[in-house]
């Protein structure tokens, strides 16, 4: 199949439709990653996400409308969900809610809960409206790679297997949305992301956070988001976190990267903006400012992408305090370095 690449003009946008109505996929632009779409009703046409990914059937997707009157054929609602709504959407909350019997279960993977959301990026937008039909999009990437923040991201993964990639610059926020259960006795996070705990318990009062967002499951654990149980976001190479002070993390860096190299590996450094220069000899890659995790958020699915076309092996890593946008970043740089962590400080 030949795939092409198209800025989002009003043509392009609606040869998108035609081929989403036609049960066809389309890559599109969204303000968290690009995504894969599909006619979410269309049982055959959600199949194709799976087989174009490479993604195990027991991860659900997410449904994206442009209207809140779809969500009737959808889900049930309630009021809390209907306040986050009025507070996030549109933009990067996806919320969990008690399904309708007429989504296809390729689209749920077999759960009697389903997950929308309101995207708020206009091409996101305009392809919904043109469409006019609920599309479920998982990320638009092969399963288990990074997410694609732009339309080169997704050619590079899906070239050959659609027929179509929207291109509208680079997403904005860089990581996934924020999942939200709305199903249980209390709200609770399945997946962090751009809107926080504390943004969303401004609105409905507490909000638990799923254990597993900063460890791996545990032995006979269950899964509450599917997408949980995998490994995630990783590049090729092998990513280690080092903690510590900040002192101690510099010199750490400096040191593994010393070794490593020494050792023949292509090893280079993930590192806030402040400390390029003083890693300069250990192949700094910036993942940007120390006090600005929503730039670090923006830039991590790129940076673990140019690591891969690097043709790394061996990649150390800074981290950032799991707090508010933090907590979203490290969920996925901990998958990305399956848990390994160093302390600083017993590095010799
Ligand atoms: P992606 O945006 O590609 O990571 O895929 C959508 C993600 O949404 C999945 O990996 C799950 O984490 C989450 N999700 C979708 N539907 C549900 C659901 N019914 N229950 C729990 N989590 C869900
Ligand atoms: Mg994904």
């Amino acid at each position: 199949m030949k795939t092409q690449l198209l800025p989002a003009t009003s043509e392009a946008l609606a040869l998108a439709a035609r081929l989403l109505t036609d049960g066809q996929l389309v890559a599109f632009p969204t303000e968290t990653v690009y995504g894969l779409g599909a006619h979410a009703m269309d049982a055959q046409a959600v199949r194709g996400i799976f087989e174009a990914k490479g993604r195990p059937g027991d991860n659900p997707l997410i449904v994206h409308i442009h209207d809140r009157s779809q969500l009737d054929a959808i889900c049930t609602v309630n009021d809390a969900a209907i306040r986050l709504m009025d507070a996030f959407w549109p933009g990067p909350l996806t919320i969990i809610l008690p399904r309708k019997a007429a989504v296809p279960d390729a689209v749920t993977a077999g759960l009697d809960t389903v997950a929308v959301r309101m995207p708020s990026h206009p091409v996101a937008l305009a392809l919904l409206q043109a469409c006019n039909l609920p599309i479920a999009a998982p990320s638009a990437n092969r399963s288990g790679k990074p997410s694609p923040t732009s339309a080169r991201h997704v050619f590079d993964d899906m070239d050959g297997r659609i027929p179509l990639i929207l291109d509208g610059g680079e997403s904005d926020v860089g990581l996934e949305s924020t999942v939200i259960s709305m199903v249980g006795e209390r709200p609770c996070i399945l997946r962090p992301g751009g809107v926080t705990q504390a943004m969303l318990e401004a609105v409905v009062g507490p909000v638990d956070l799923a254990g597993s967002i900063l460890r791996p499951l545990e032995k006979g654990e269950k899964a509450l988001s599917p997408g949980m149980m995998y490994k995630h976001y990783s590049p090729d190479g092998q990513v280690t976190l080092i903690e510590g002070s900040e002192r101690a993390v510099v010199q750490a860096l400096r040191r593994l990267h010393s070794h490593a190299s020494g050792e023949g590996h292509r090893a280079c450094v993930m590192c806030f903006t402040e400390h390029v220069e003083a890693l300069r000899d250990c192949h700094p890659h910036d993942i940007g400012s120390k006090d600005d995790p929503t730039e670090v958020a923006h830039r991590l699915f790129a940076t673990l992408r140019a690591l891969d076309e690097e043709k790394m092996d061996v990649i150390f890593s800074e981290v950032v305090p799991p707090e508010g946008v933090g907590l979203a970043v490290m969920n996925r740089l901990g998958r990305a370095a399956a848990f390994r962590t160093v302390r600083a400080e017993d590095v010799e």
